[in-house]
C-alpha cells in the first residue's frame, strides 16, 4: 500500500491514481477563492467534475468550510479511493459519484441543482467544459477551468483553436497570456449567448495549464472593447489592439507593416484585484507566503494591457545586455511608464511603453552606468 499523502491540512490516499505534490499551488488559489466566497456569501456548495484522488474536495471542505462538495470522478477505477478519503465526510457532507462529467452538469442542471463553487480540472482544450460550467453555476457563483492545449493556444495549430474556440491564434512572444485569454473568451462568449456575463476573478499560467477563476453574473459582460483582437508586429516588436470596426486597417501604429491577428479572445483585466487583495489576506493569515507572494504579483500586473515583453526578446531586439528586471522596472517608472513583472514568466514585464522605448530606456541606464 502507498503511504498517505499530506497536503496543507488534509491526508489523503492516492491509490491507483495520480497526484502532483507540485501543482499544490493551483489548489491554495482555488481554495482560497472559495473560502472568500463562503465569507462573504455565508454558502458554499462545491462541485469538483474531476475529483481523481479528492484532494481538493477535501481542501474545499476542511479550509474553505464548505457546506457541501459533489466529488465526481469519471474514472471508475478510483472511485473506491475516492469514497475512502472522503470517508469521514459521506453523507451528510459530501457525494461520491463516478460519471461522465457532461452527464453529471446534465443531470444537476435538470433536477434545477445550481452551485456556488465549479471545479472542473481537465486535460486539454478548455473549451470542452465551459457550457457545462455555465448550466451548473448558480448566478454570483464562481468556475474554475482548465486548459492545457499549448499547441492550440500558442498559435502552432490555429485550425485546432479555430474548431475547439471559435478563435484563430497566432505566435507571438506572450503566447502564455494568450492561452488564458482565449478561455476567458470562449466563457464570456458562450455566456453571452445565454444573456448572462462573466467576470474574471484571478487567471494563472502555471507549468503549462492555464487555469481561470470567474464569477458569473446576469447580465452580459461581453463588449466590443473587451472581446476582440490583439495584434502583434512581427517586425517591430510592438503589440496593437485594432478594434472590431478597423480590422480591416489592421497595421502597425509604428511602422505600418501588417499586423499577425489572434482572437477573438478576452482583452479586459484578467484579475479582480479587490477578490485578490482578500484572498492575500487569508493566505498571509494562513502563513502561506509563496502564495501571497504569487497573489502580489497578480495585483500588480492586473491593470496592464493584453500582453508582455519577454526580456530575451528585448535583448533582442535592442541587441543589448538587460539590466536587472528590477531596474529596468523602476526606470520606466521614472520615465512615467507603467511597468510591472507579471506571474506568468519571471523574466518579462509588462508596461504601456513600446519595444523602442523600452530599449532606448536600456540604453540610457547603460550609458549612466
Ligand atoms: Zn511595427
Amino acid at each position: 500500500m502507498k503511504p498517505l499523502q499530506r497536503e496543507r491540512s488534509v491526508t489523503f490516499e492516492v491509490g491507483a491514481g495520480f497526484y502532483r505534490p507540485k501543482s499544490r499551488i493551483v489548489r491554495d488559489l482555488g481554495v482560497l477563492a472559495a473560502a472568500v466566497y463562503q465569507a462573504q456569501n455565508g454558502s458554499l456548495r462545491v462541485l469538483d467534475g474531476l475529483s481523481a484522488t479528492g484532494v481538493r474536495s477535501l481542501r474545499y471542505c476542511h479550509e474553505a468550510k464548505a457546506d457541501w462538495v459533489w466529488a465526481n470522478e469519471g474514472n471508475p477505477d478510483l472511485c473506491n479511493t475516492l469514497k475512502q478519503n472522503l470517508a469521514t465526510l459521506l453523507p451528510d457532507k459530501a457525494e461520491v459519484s463516478s460519471l461522465n462529467v457532461h452527464h453529471l452538469c446534465m443531470a444537476r442542471t435538470l433536477a434545477g441543482d445550481r452551485y456556488d463553487f465549479v471545479d472542473i480540472d481537465a486535460f486539454g482544450s478548455g473549451s470542452q467544459f465551459v457550457a457545462d460550467a455555465l448550466d451548473v453555476t448558480k448566478i454570483g457563483g464562481l468556475m474554475y477551468l482548465t486548459s492545457t492545449d499549448g499547441r492550440t493556444y500558442s498559435g502552432r495549430e490555429p485550425q485546432r483553436a479555430l474548431r475547439q474556440y471559435g478563435s484563430f491564434m497566432r505566435s507571438h512572444p506572450s503566447v502564455q497570456e494568450q492561452g488564458l485569454r482565449l478561455l476567458l473568451g470562449n466563457l464570456v462568449q458562450q455566456a453571452a449567448q445565454r444573456n448572462l456575463g462573466i467576470e474574471p476573478i484571478f487567471s494563472f499560467f502555471w507549468g503549462d495549464t492555464c487555469r481561470v477563476m470567474a464569477r458569473l453574473t446576469h447580465k452580459p459582460t461581453l463588449t466590443e472593447l473587451n472581446y476582440g483582437f490583439l495584434g502583434y508586429c512581427h517586425h517591430c516588436g510592438n503589440y496593437h489592439q485594432p478594434t472590431w470596426k478597423k480590422l480591416s486597417q489592421a497595421v502597425c501604429p509604428h511602422d505600418d507593416f501588417p499586423l499577425t491577428l489572434s482572437g477573438a479572445l478576452w482583452l479586459g483585466k484578467l484579475h479582480n484585484a479587490d477578490f485578490l487583495s482578500e484572498m492575500a489576506e487569508l493566505a498571509k493569515d494562513w502563513q502561506w507566503p509563496d502564495v501571497v507572494k504569487l497573489l502580489t504579483t497578480m495585483q500588480s500586473e492586473s491593470e496592464f494591457p493584453p500582453y508582455f515583453f519577454p526580456l530575451k526578446e528585448i535583448g533582442y531586439r535592442g541587441k543589448l545586455d538587460l539590466p536587472p528586471l528590477d531596474q529596468l522596472l523602476t526606470a520606466l517608472q521614472t520615465k512615467d511608464f507603467q511597468s510591472s513583472r507579471t506571474h506568468i514568466q519571471t523574466q518579462a514585464i509588462k508596461t504601456n511603453a513600446s519595444m523602442q522605448e523600452i530599449v532606448a530606456i536600456i540604453l540610457n541606464i547603460s550609458r549612466i552606468l
